[in-house]
């Protein structure tokens, strides 16, 4: 007995590394990872096969190089993955907001494949500015004198305020003191930006005397901020722009406005809400406003900064401008998507948000019987049942927080009430080769299909889910 263990263990030697290199079917790993990968990856593995090899088999060639061939692909596989978002938030921040039209994936890729004149002026052949890749654009949609970019909305705003209010009080209502989820919120961007706010009225009403009366010599502008992710409603009052422009004037002071989203259409002709536009801000007389790229525009990660020529070139001269600027894929993808703009006729079917935003329901739920069956047969070894429900989605990122857009779902309802199942197969979709993110509510995991825009790759992948007989490790 005990001689046949230690015979056995002996047995169980597992191959030297070199050997394990030179087997054939080694070879094509060779190829596609490269030596050095390939030598970590055998030596982990042959690692933990010391643990758990119990036959001879285990160590053998057809074992070790499946293994092998599976833990380099695990490893070499993009931590940025691309996923379906099946949540029902078009622009949800988690998974990178909007996703870019054509026309602008194309602008950054040859931006990034080839040297570009980012910052060279190709009339004169001296130096530009990299804000004129999209300053004229800017100035033309939003009808503002002048426009610069930087990193997001967030730089914008913290910007604009260490530009114009260092040391200076800023009046803003106390109903729009918002946290924008995660850790944009205007009182902490205000201080870490050096601005003292000064916050009047109520948390509902705010009137026009709230912030007269609070304006003394250390005021250096009256903002608004758009209340993007919450909505007062009821018994409420704020002061419309251009009245805070005409009192911000009428003391030789700048009114601001964070538009937070902003989109530079009326989204009404598209059967949406209507959100407030920097056209809309500057023509009522406001002499700042800063917006988001990635929100409604549909454009890239972004915060642009539009209005008053004067005050623009201060805020492009404050150092921390530098520290704050976009690359030019970000311009290149920006300029691609303002272009679209120009031609409003077309914007709808451009500009891959607004078409998903402006899908109608019928549209959605024809989808959603068109992919039914196949679901259905995937998730035939699960407990559960599927099928086609209406649903509601919402825009997201703190755009139009209240409005729905009614749309489909493939709606995955387990058997039986007990047990993890849910979690379970909502792990299983994010354990696709595209990983698909839906969301769990009311006891059902709802697949919305408002952005699905690649059907036969979601049905492709889905024989994957079949559930795998439990096994003990
Ligand atoms: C979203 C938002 C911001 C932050 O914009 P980012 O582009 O995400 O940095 C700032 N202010 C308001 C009102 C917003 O809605």
């Amino acid at each position: 007995m005990g001689r046949s263990i230690v015979h056995s263990a002996q047995l169980l030697r597992p191959p030297a590394v070199d050997r394990v290199l030179g087997w054939p079917s080694v070879a094509p790993l060779l190829e596609s990872y490269g030596r050095q990968p390939l030598l970590d990856a055998v030596r982990a593995l042959l690692e933990e096969l010391r643990q758990q090899a119990r036959t001879a088999e285990d160590y053998g060639e057809t074992v070790v190089a499946a293994r092998l061939g599976e833990r380099l692909a695990t490893g070499q596989a993009r931590r940025l993955r691309r996923v379906f978002n099946l949540t029902g938030t078009v622009l949800h921040t988690n998974l990178g907001r909007a996703p870019l039209p054509e026309e602008a994936v194309e602008a950054m890729v040859n931006a990034a494949r080839y040297p570009c004149a980012l910052e060279y002026d190709l009339e004169t052949g001296g130096r530009g500015d990299r804000d004129d890749v999209v300053e004229a654009l800017l100035r033309d949609l939003t009808g503002a004198e002048a426009a610069t970019v930087v990193n997001n909305n967030a730089a914008a705003v913290f910007l604009l305020l260490n530009t114009l209010a260092m040391r200076k009080e800023v009046i803003v209502s106390r109903g729009e003191l918002v946290e924008i989820g995660g850790a944009f919120r205007v009182p902490d961007i205000m201080s870490r930006a050096g601005a003292k706010l000064k916050e009047v009225g109520t948390t509902n009403r705010t009137h026009l005397r709230d912030f007269e009366q609070a304006i003394n010599p250390r005021t250096a502008m009256l903002m608004k901020v758009h209340t993007s992710n919450y909505a007062v409603q009821g018994f409420t009052a704020s002061v419309l722009e251009a009245e805070l422009a005409a009192l911000a004037h009428a003391h030789q002071l700048p009114a601001v406005v964070d538009l937070g989203s902003g989109t530079l259409v009326d989204l009404t002709r598209w059967g949406l809400p209507h959100e407030p536009t920097p056209q809309e801000s500057i023509a009522s007389g406001i002499d700042l406003v800063s917006f988001s790229g990635d929100k409604l525009l549909g454009g890239p990660q972004a915060g642009i900064l539009a209005g008053r020529a004067d005050l623009i070139r201060r805020i492009k001269k404050n150092p921390l401008k530098r520290a704050l600027r976009v690359g030019k894929l970000t311009l290149a993808a920006l300029e691609a998507v303002l272009r679209l703009y120009r031609d409003p006729d077309r914007l709808g079917e451009r500009l891959t948000t607004l078409r998903l935003l402006s899908r109608t329901e019928a549209d959605i739920s024809a989808q959603a019987q068109r992919l039914l069956p196949a679901l259905q047969t995937a998730l035939a070894s699960w407990p559960v049942s599927v099928s086609a429900d209406s649903t509601l989605s919402q825009i997201g990122s703190g755009s139009l927080p209240i409005d729905r857009l009614p749309s489909a779902a493939l709606a995955v309802r387990p058997k039986k009430k007990s047990g993890g199942v849910l979690h379970e197969i909502e792990a299983a979709f994010r354990g696709l080769s595209v990983p698909v993110i839906g969301r769990i509510n009311d006891g059902a995991l709802w697949l919305d299909l408002r952005c699905m825009d690649d059907e036969s790759g979601f049905v492709a992948q889905l024989k994957s889910l079949a559930r795998k007989p439990q096994v003990a490790p």
